[in-house]
């Protein structure tokens, strides 16, 4: 019998769901139990073309549509899905393994945002009027036309409407293209849309590994990529994409620092160190993973954190009690496992977990490291899994330097008391999306992206739309036109 996340096809294109059974089979696997759920095909160069001269060609009618009416469409697509979230956070949880308890409230519902605020934003998409004397210019802002989407495989429902849904609003067309690793859930964002009106061609899925990711990015008639992925793989594509001078937003990876200053609320910063180590089995690029903690308050900050820890459910992630799910795939798990036995052998204090959780699937126990120290490879690289590094400090000055020295810029964090020194220290981190007293709120509200090596461009917010858009002048002369001869 075919396993209830089976699509009905592997692409959607102009409007419809496609098939090409020639492409490289693509298994789709079960995190929790390893069993093959699902098979979808690598899209061929017929389906690539598809996708995309399709998306080229309806492209053109949707950015004449009134933004109100692009909104409309959007924002019953918002309705749709919050009225399927059941059905579609339980595809999520096929499809990545995270617990039911977390894909209820995180992935079809912030899609769902994104739709409804984007949908809200599109009829208000203006220009200016700049007055010269007697003559005036005028901006128009524009859509770019065909954008593509690659995602990542961490969160796929919601990266697919994070890109979707202010490129839509904006007038554009998208083809998306899944992480090979969790392909099932951008398919039914598409079948959503097109329920609620958009235009066929409008928004297109297909499949592939990083070649049909490559062969989107370098053709021709794409006039933007937005890519969530790592940063080697962000290199690629953004190098790609400038030999055609292509508009980008790069969401990349971050190692972010989380500062807990010795007057913080401990259990809050506990708490905030869990949300931003272990949601999503630690599988968040903007995780807070170097947890630096004042020295007066460490020995009090480890054992209420590897108390909290300790209740952690792991278990079958369709039975909502469980809030700790497996990770992705079985070498997802083994480069996690790597991880681990690195800070191990680099002579870090293993102060709770440290192993995989003996049961079946890709489980690995939540795990915190003590007396880590900034040399060591767990507190250099993304290791996007359930490992936290806790670093000791003394000094605020001494901090900042500490936090700052890494490739990346993603996110941070500060736990303290003091508002004044909350404020002084986020303004001195390099880092895109920053959390005082807090960690790992991202609304649709809120820009969301990094600097340094974590990227280029912001998601969310009103920052999207000028990163889907352009902006064209026109200068309006009212009188004669003097020239030289
Ligand atoms: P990858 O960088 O491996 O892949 C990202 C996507 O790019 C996948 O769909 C992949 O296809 C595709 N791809 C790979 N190579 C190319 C290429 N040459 N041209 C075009 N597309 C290509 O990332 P993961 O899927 O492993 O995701 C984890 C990473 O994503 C982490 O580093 C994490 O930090 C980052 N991330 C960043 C977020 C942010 O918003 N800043 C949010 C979530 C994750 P395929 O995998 O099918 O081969």
């Amino acid at each position: 019998m075919t396993h209830p996340a089976q699509p009905k096809a592997s692409h959607f294109i102009n409007g419809e769901y496609v098939e090409d059974t020639s492409g490289t089979p693509i298994p789709v696997i079960y995190a929790a139990t390893g069993e093959q759920i699902a098979t979808v095909y690598a899209a061929t160069p017929a389906i690539v073309e598809q996708a995309l001269s399709t998306a080229k060609e309806a492209q053109k009618a949707w950015a004449k549509m009134t933004g109100t009416e692009r909104g409309r469409i959007l924002r019953r697509a918002a309705d749709i899905m919050r009225e399927r979230n059941h059905e579609l956070s339980v595809l999520e949880t096929y499809d990545t393994g995270k617990p039911l308890q977390e894909t209820l409230v995180a992935d079809a519902t912030s899609g769902a945002d994104a739709l409804e605020y984007f949908g809200g934003l599109a009829g208000s998409l203006t220009g200016e009027h700049i007055p010269m004397g007697e003559d005036w210019v005028y901006t128009v802002r524009e859509a770019l036309g065909l954008c593509v989407g690659i995602g990542a495989w961490n969160y796929p429902t919601q990266i697919a409407c994070w890109k979707g849904a202010p490129a839509l609003a904006c007038g554009n067309s998208m083809v998306f293209k899944p992480s090979e690793t969790t392909p099932l859930c951008a398919l039914k964002v598409a079948e959503i849309l097109h329920e609620a009106g958009a235009p066929a061609g409008i928004y297109n899925v297909i499949q592939g590994m990083g070649e049909v990711g490559g062969a989107l990015v370098t053709d021709p008639r794409v006039d933007k990529v937005s890519l969530t992925g790592s940063v080697p793989t962000g290199k690629k594509v953004y190098a790609a994409a400038a030999a055609g001078m292509k508009h980008v937003t790069m969401e990349l990876g971050g190692k972010s620092p989380l500062i807990i200053f010795d007057d913080a609320d401990i259990d809050n910063a506990v708490g905030g160190a869990i949300n931003g180590n272990f949601y999503s089995s630690g599988q968040v690029c903007s995780n807070g993973t170097r947890v630096f903690v004042q020295k007066g308050i460490k020995e009090k900050f480890l054992a209420r954190l590897a108390e909290r820890t300790g209740n952690a459910i792991l278990g079958d992630p369709m039975d909502e009690a469980t809030s700790f799910g497996p990770m992705v795939t079985e070498n997802q798990m083994n480069i996690v496992l790597g991880y681990i036995e690195k800070g191990k052998e680099e002579g870090a204090r293993v102060v709770c977990g440290g192993a995989r959780a003996d049961m079946p699937g890709y489980y690995i126990q939540p795990t915190v490291f003590a007396d880590v120290t900034d040399d060591m490879t767990i507190a250099r690289e993304e290791i996007f899994g359930p490992v936290m590094s806790v670093l000791d400090f003394d000094t605020e000055e001494e901090v900042i330097a500490r936090a700052n020295d890494t490739e990346f810029g993603l996110s941070a964090g500060v736990f303290t008391s003091d508002f004044t020194r909350a404020h002084r220290v986020i303004g001195q981190l390099e880092a895109g999306s920053c959390f005082i007293n807090s960690y790992n709120d991202a609304p649709v509200e809120a820009p969301f992206g990094g600097v340094k090596a974590s990227g280029v461009g912001r998601e969310n917010s009103k920052e999207a739309i000028k990163h889907f858009s352009q902006v064209k002048s026109v200068y309006v002369r009212m009188g004669d036109v003097e020239a030289a001869f």
